[in-house]
């Protein structure tokens, strides 16, 4: 199952973390939500495969912790989202199409 492009029409906004939104359901620690909106990560998809973390050119992924999620124990947070130049290569690389990444999304 891939992330829904569409998430920010069907879910919710359950909170912040690291001042991008997280969009619902959250229920810690086995269910965490879409975290980012211009960038978005499905952690409960990811797998914390890395891919993205090492292919992005401008450093927008960092690892955070994740402990008890039945996926991984870690995951790709789109901490800094706010530098992301869209060059799509997050979203062609990650293995499960946890990453949706939408310049007029915001
Ligand atoms: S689209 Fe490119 S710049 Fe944006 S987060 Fe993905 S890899 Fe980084």
């Amino acid at each position: 199952m891939a992330i829904d492009p569409q998430f920010d029409q069907n879910r919710e906004k359950a909170g912040t973390h690291e001042g991008h939104d997280v969009w619902g359901p959250v229920e810690e620690p086995e269910q965490l939500g879409i975290h980012g909106t211009h960038v978005a990560v499905d952690f409960d998809i990811c797998l914390a495969d890395g891919a993205c973390l090492k292919d992005c050119p401008v450093d927008v992924f960092e690892w955070v912790d994740t402990p008890g999620h039945p996926e991984s124990e870690i995951k790709a947070d789109p901490a800094n989202e706010a530098q992301c130049i869209d060059c799509m290569l997050c979203v062609d690389v990650c293995p499960v199409d946890a990453i949706d990444v939408d310049s007029g999304r915001v």
